[in-house]
């Protein structure tokens, strides 16, 4: 096993909760903002359905109110994590929540944006920290000699099936064949990897942001279309940090990046088909999601010093394994709309947070 990495002051599991403002879909419904949300206290209020009952009161970490700029939730989600991630922790950033709520807006930014754009989300970011720090480091370690490899693979769980985005050998294809598909094995010192994944080797910031836009294009070039595909897929960015020095030997970090398919998709098991069948695997695995995250935390702990934690439910919660728990630092972000015209998802999401707290 690798020696422990320095000690973190990033608690194990965080969740966030992220507003977006009320869109024009949402106004032309009558929607009204109905969130009443206290960033002191770190709260959320949510009307109820009836006048009599009293509101829903949730609980985060932090709250993001719908004017909350991407910088912000860098600097107080995802910041810490890259450090970790440098001092060899695995860590996890995960966006959950109804299509249209802000998932890719927080991990991504508008479509192919640039590092200077300060709508630019969490990923672009990251690439910036992570190699600014990286210079430091090595500016620090002088005369030591100091290696350093970043490596990025980029995958989609679709109907339970893991799909390499930067494997361009072959196009997505409507069945994704047998061939296509990647398996997730364990090593013997338990670290959890995709076998013949894709990892591309990134040198600077700009060569992460290109494997991204790599997976973007094969993702839309799929059958289905980009909105409609990315909607009932999870995307998976997975960056990984070797360092070696003369003096610490070698230290090696994770950082998964996780987009997850729209949580809405789990409710419309009325439709047949195809779409049941998505439903149903979206459905499987944000609920295996959230048990896992609820296994880790300490509430849940009390009674039993080593909890049944179920990764093996879903590939999503089995790839994150030894990413979700021990050692490792996970963020949970929900994102919701404050709109009335929505609020029953922002119920289900912001509950789907709470349990996970
Ligand atoms: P999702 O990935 O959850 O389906 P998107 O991130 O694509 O949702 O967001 C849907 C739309 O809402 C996009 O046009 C995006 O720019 C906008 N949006 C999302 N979050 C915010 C926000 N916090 N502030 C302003 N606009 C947002
Ligand atoms: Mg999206």
């Amino acid at each position: 096993r690798a020696p422990s990495p320095a000690p973190s002051s990033t608690p194990s599991v965080q969740v966030f909760c992220r507003f977006r403002p009320q869109n024009s879909i949402e106004n032309s419904h009558a929607g009204v903002n109905c969130v009443k949300s206290n960033q002191t206290s770190c709260t959320v209020m949510l009307p109820n359905a009836q006048e009599s009952d009293p509101e829903q009161i949730f609980t985060f970490d932090r709250v993001f109110a719908p004017n909350s700029t991407q910088e912000e939730i860098f600097d107080k989600v995802v910041s810490s994590l890259v450090d970790d991630s440098l001092n060899g922790y695995n860590c996890t950033v995960i966006a959950y929540g109804q299509t249209g709520s802000g998932k890719t807006h927080t991990m991504e930014g508008p479509p192919n944006c640039d590092f200077s754009d300060p709508e630019s989300g969490v990923l672009p970011r990251v690439a910036t920290k992570l190699f600014s720090t990286v210079a430091n480091r090595r500016t620090e370690l002088k005369e030591t000699a100091f290696e350093c490899a970043v490596t990025m693979s980029v995958i989609e769980i679709y109907l339970e099936k893991i799909v390499d985005l930067l494997d361009t050998s072959s196009p997505l294809s409507k069945k994704n064949g047998d061939s296509e598909l990647l398996r997730i094995r364990e090593d013997t010192s338990g670290s959890v990897y995709l076998e013949g994944v894709v990892e591309h080797v990134i040198n600077d910031p700009s060569g992460l942001l290109k494997c991204l836009g790599d997976a973007s294009q094969k993702r839309s070039t799929g059958a289905h279309s980009m909105n409609a595909r990315s909607s009932r897929s999870h995307l998976v960015a997975i960056i990984t940090i070797t360092q070696k020095t003369s003096t610490t030997g070698t230290t090696s970090g994770k950082l998964y990046i996780c987009d997850l398919a729209g949580s809405e998709t789990v409710r419309k098991t009325g439709a047949g088909g195809k779409r049941l069948k998505e439903a149903q695997a979206i459905n499987r695995s944000l609920s295996a999601l959230g048990n896992v995250i609820k296994a880790l935390t300490p509430v849940d702990n009390n009674n039993s010093s080593n909890p049944h934690v179920p990764y093996r439910d879903s590939k999503l919660t089995r790839l994150l394994q030894d990413s979700l728990g021990g050692n490792a630092k996970t963020a949970l972000i929900v994102t919701c709309s404050v709109s009335s015209y929505n609020v029953s998802e922002t119920m289900s999401t912001l509950r789907f947070g709470n349990r996970a707290k």
